[in-house]
């Protein structure tokens, strides 16, 4: 049901959330984005394109 672009789509979202709240952020997508994200077997798209800031 949730495919590789729903995955870069969360990913985005994510790092996006932390950019503009910081730790809101964080928390805000560790509650909403986290528990559909991890549903999703694939592994950080941003770190696939070199765009990661939390796993480099
Ligand atoms: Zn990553």
């Amino acid at each position: 049901m949730f495919g590789r672009k729903a995955a870069q789509k969360l990913d985005d979202t994510a790092a996006d959330l932390h950019r503009r709240y910081g730790k809101a952020g964080d928390i805000i997508a560790n509650a909403v984005i986290a528990p559909v994200r991890n549903q999703i077997d694939t592994g950080c798209t941003r770190c696939a394109r070199g765009k990661c800031k939390k796993h480099s």
